[in-house]
């Protein structure tokens, strides 16, 4: 027998494409369209349903970016389609090879209830299952001519991102409306087909299982008719029964596949286009569970439920249901899928809080999984909030995207910074957007790691970003590939079902210690600096908005703004989404995100104002003489809480010498030469000058940043070979007890304020710039007589450590890196600290220079990447950035508080801190009243050296009970504590960087 494999597959192949899927639809017969255009932003169903429409047909263009257009299609169902299934086919204008990122449309009915989305591979709308003939056809399709910014040629600059830049070009082009039958053995066999061809494609040639295959699809195609397809479809499916039901090997790979459809809650389209996205999606997925009684839809983000149950409330009801059915399935847990470096401790913790609430509020339950596959990066302090918030399994595929180094595991347990564990799953498949293509299984298989004694990987099934979910394609793939001989095994389960199976498959699964470090988009933690300022000062000012309400309800009964507290938390976990935060958006989204932050910023500050002027406190005084201090460590002699005199500032001066200026206090004495470069700085208390002999810090480094792709996300380590010192100033001068440098490079220019801190042990750098830069990565560069093997940072609650050299390809990989509010070079015996209050990329590069190895330690300030805002960060930006000299962690963090929370000028009464912890290593981060409106206080503290601590935690307020609670504030063992004169006291033993929360109930 010769073997004519390739003659079989290019056969296949070509019938397939060419002749059997357009078979799919036939017998076309054109409706009447018209439109109505909308002009700006999205209008009400009822006033879309009630416009005027103008006729149109297809070949016209229609949709300027951004745009709403409203089609109506009416007809009738032909007579000679009596007792077929009919169908409605709207192309309006897809491109097939783009699944989301394009127009989409949500169809209606003349009522106004939503039958489901048109995207590019689903262009149909369900008529009659079996037709009488004449039936009328009346759809409505609300679409929005989003426009491709994500093109065949990515990532160039695009004027597209905003409404007001977009142009007035009409972007696509009606293609078709008609009314056809839908012939259903015909979709039948080209799934058959097209999973055989697949897995063929995939076997090794030489296989028996490859050739069989073969020779049936040959007999099958033999069997069909090209001319008459619909009426022979049946005739070749009969020749494909015995290969399509020949059963999977006993040691098969096994899919468990999840409908889903990564949307991201803002990115290449505004916000509000992301309500829309999830609603058409939504409509489409409910009605896909209601056809196939097997399949299962997993969303996230309880934003994204909340959208649907504003905006389209008919939806939310089917969602409501199918959850209720265990069929659409809550996900993650969390508010929206956050970024998960850059948010803060607390913040992390309310994506689950408000995330869990609004599920268990909505619909009775709380998701098991923490679901984030496409954040760019995992913190190391993850493992222990996840626990701690109640979760037993953890999942993204993300680390997938490693430029060097592949992950080793696929199912593991990943261990965070103080041992917590949790079971942890990367899909082997690779991607968030399974289509269950026979490339797609096999690689699932291929790629797990665990196969030595697991079997088991989930596939996120659907697209997503618009691009419609879950398809009836991949539903007729999934049926086919249950269990088929050759291939992987694909079942709908749910990812809880899931992941019980992983586990009990894994007693002892391998551990992976520390952060998951995604060895890509590390401009992030740079990028679109207004994102990063808004976030922390709204972190900063969340924590001092509690604590302060907090003392005002439970010592004057002032009313706690929960609703007020509840809306501000929810626009900052908004904005930590992962594509806003990390600065990876169109403008469209930055600057509403600016004005939010804005808005947040002043509810907060009204809600401090209010609390401390009920305590007797006045903020804006003039003449101020007190400080209020809500930082967890005293600063200027005021306690941590309290509001009081502080003590006399220590004695800071700036003074000319010589050529240059000398910043000096009894703690530091820092010299700048001419040009406003720090050429010593010298810790008194051990006499070591930090910056080595002839070596200037303060250097501003403008490196060209053009990355390969992904140019708001990535920064390439080429950037560093490429590299401009900006050696000069325009002006250095006194000013008080500060010192002023204004530089300028290009066209533009930054204004420098050197001070010492009111305490003189910090210097202080405030910086404006006026950044007008193209494609350029501005670092501030400060050289360091340090001989450090590692950089040590602060994560959530804690700090890690990254090695400084590239030993490894691991190490290498780490070029750039994140911290949150400061990092750390030391040696045994004396470090250097820095701080920031707004930034968070750094870089430690060890160099070695006179014959000694010397820290090159660097602020990543602000980049100027052209996609997908081609202004990224043009303008005014400001940040402070703060250097103890003889600094270790404790040092650190204290730094990194002081900079964050700086103490607020006030008059009025004195107060005494409410909750204070005996032990420095022992700091509080919350302080609120209870999410359930108790009245219960949580106070929230961690251990922040990574050793152990015991401090007593003391209360001032009568109490009833004090008991343990969890981070979503669930209430669990009470806790001994004793009477003092006003409230109680609390021993408390912490873990090395333990997070414990405490509830207490009052008297
Ligand atoms: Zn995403």
């Amino acid at each position: 027998m010769h073997n004519n494999q390739d003659l079989t597959l290019a056969r296949a192949v070509r019938v397939l494409e060419e002749r059997l899927r357009p078979a799919i639809h036939s017998r076309p017969h054109p409706l009447m369209i018209a439109a109505h255009r909308v002009g700006g932003e999205p209008i009400a169903v009822a006033d879309g349903l009630a416009a005027e429409y103008a006729p149109t047909q297809p070949g016209e263009p229609w949709g300027r970016a951004w745009d709403t257009t409203w089609f109506r299609v009416t007809g009738q169902v032909p007579a000679e389609f009596a007792g077929e299934r009919v169908e409605v086919l709207l192309d309006l204008g897809f491109d097939i090879n783009m699944t989301g990122f394009q127009a989409e449309g949500l169809v209606y009915r003349a009522d106004g209830s939503p039958v489901r989305s048109l995207h590019p591979r689903a262009q149909w709308i369900p008529v009659v299952g079996e037709a009488t003939g004449g039936e009328p056809i009346e759809f409505y399709v609300e679409a929005a001519s989003n426009p491709v910014l994500l093109d065949y040629v990515p990532f160039q600059p695009t004027e597209k991102g905003e409404w007001a830049t977009a142009g007035e070009e009409l972007l696509y082009r009606l293609r078709r409306a008609d009314v056809v039958v839908f012939e259903t053995e015909v979709f039948e066999l080209v799934h058959d087909v097209e999973v055989l061809l697949q897995l063929a494609q995939q076997l090794d040639a030489s296989s028996a299982r490859r050739a069989r295959i073969l020779f049936a699809l040959d007999r099958a195609l033999d069997a069909v008719d090209l001319q008459n397809i619909a009426g022979t479809a049946a005739a070749g499916r009969a020749e494909l029964v015995e290969v399509l039901s020949s059963p999977a090997a006993p040691s098969a790979h096994r899919i468990t596949a999840v409908g889903h459809a990564h949307i991201d809650s803002a990115w290449l389209w505004p916000l509000r286009e992301t309500v829309r996205k999830v609603a058409r999606t939504t409509s489409s997925m409910v009605t896909l569970l209601d056809e196939h009684d097997d399949f299962i839809y997993a969303m996230s983000s309880a934003q994204q439920y909340a959208w649907i149950k504003e905006h389209r409330p008919e939806v939310y009801a089917r969602v409501k249901q199918a959850v209720a059915d265990g069929r659409f399935v809550p996900v993650g847990g969390m508010w929206v899928e956050a970024d998960a470096v850059l948010p803060g401790g607390e913040a992390m913790i309310r994506q689950f809080l408000y995330g869990q609430r609004f599920f268990r509020d909505e619909f009775g339950i709380e998701c098991r999984g923490a679901w984030l596959p496409d954040s760019f990066g995992y913190s190391a302090a993850l493992p222990q909030l996840l626990v701690g918030a109640g979760f037993e399994w953890f999942l993204t595929q993300k680390i997938s995207w490693n430029e060097r180094n592949i992950f080793p595991h696929s199912s593991f347990h990943w261990e965070g910074i103080d041992g917590s564990r949790i079971f942890t799953h990367f899909p082997s498949m690779d991607t968030y957007n399974s289509q269950l293509s026979g490339d797609e299984v096999a690689r699932a298989d291929r790629n797990f790691k665990e196969k030595s004694i697991g079997s088991s990987s989930l596939a996120p099934t659907g697209w997503g970003d618009g691009g419609g979910g879950t398809t009836r394609e991949m539903i007729a793939r999934a049926k086919r590939l249950a269990d088929l001989e050759g291939s992987a095994k694909v079942t709908w389960e749910t990812p809880d079902a899931f992941f019980e199976r992983a586990r009990a498959e894994l007693p002892e699964p391998a551990v992976w210690k520390g952060e998951l470090y995604l060895e890509r988009h590390r401009a992030t933690y740079t990028t679109q600096h207004k994102m990063k300022q808004g976030n922390r000062r709204s972190e900063q000012l969340l924590f001092e908005a509690e604590l302060w309400a907090s003392v005002a309800a439970v010592r004057t009964g002032h009313p706690y703004p929960y609703e007020t507290l509840d809306r501000a938390w929810h626009e900052v976990l908004l904005l930590q989404f992962h594509d806003i935060l990390p600065g990876t958006s169109i403008a469209w989204v930055h600057r509403e995100a600016v004005v939010r932050y804005a808005l947040v910023a002043q509810t907060l500050n009204q809600i401090i104002a209010d609390s401390l002027a009920a305590l007797g406190v006045e903020l804006d005084a003039a003449e101020p003489n007190l400080l209020v201090n809500a930082a967890p460590i005293a600063q200027s002699g005021v306690a941590a809480g309290a509001v009081s005199l502080p003590v006399t500032p220590a004695g800071t001066t700036a003074s000319v010498a010589g050529d240059g200026f000398v910043l000096a206090s009894d703690a530091v004495r820092i010299e700048l030469d001419a040009a406003g470069h720090v050429v010593s700085a010298v810790d008194l208390a051990s006499g070591r000058d930090a910056i080595p002999a002839g070596e200037r810090g303060n250097l501003l480094q403008l490196h060209q940043d053009f990355p390969n792709l992904w140019d708001a996300w990535d920064v390439d380590n080429s950037y560093r070979t490429m590299r401009r010192d900006i050696e000069t100033a325009d002006e250095v001068r006194l000013d008080g007890d500060a010192i002023v440098v204004r530089r300028s490079f290009g066209a533009s220019s930054i204004e420098q304020r050197l001070s010492l801190s009111a305490d003189g042990r910090a210097l202080l750098i405030d910086n404006t710039v006026d950044w007008q830069e193209t494609e350029k990565f501005l670092k501030l560069a400060f050289p360091i007589d340090v001989f450090a093997d590692t950089a040590i940072a602060e994560t959530q609650f804690g700090f890690q450590s990254r090695a400084t050299h590239d030993n490894t390809s691991w190490e290498n990989a780490r070029f750039e890196t994140h911290a949150q509010r400061w990092f750390l070079v030391q040696e045994p015996g004396f470090g250097v600290a820095f701080a920031n209050d707004s930034t968070y990329g750094f870089d430690v590069v060890r160099s070695q220079r006179g014959g000694t190895v010397v820290s090159d330690v660097r602020f990543s300030m602000l980049r100027a990447p052209r996609f997908p805002d081609p202004r990224t960060d043009l303008g005014v930006q400001q940040m402070r950035f703060a250097l103890a000299f003889g600094a270790d962690p404790a040092r650190a963090t204290e730094l990194g508080w002081a900079v964050n929370v700086p103490a607020r000028p006030a008059r009025g009464a004195e107060l005494a801190p409410l909750v204070t912890s005996s032990d420095p290593r022992v700091l509080i981060s919350a302080v609120k009243l209870a999410d359930d409106r108790s009245g219960d206080l949580i106070v929230r503290v961690y251990e922040a050296s990574g050793g152990r601590a015991s401090t007593e935690l003391t209360v001032d307020l009568p109490v009833a009970s004090v008991r343990a609670a969890d981070l979503l504030e669930r209430p669990g063992d009470p806790v001994a504590h004793s009477a003092t004169d006003d409230g109680v006291s609390v021993g408390l033993t912490l873990r090395p960087f333990q997070v414990q929360t405490l509830r207490i109930t009052r008297a």
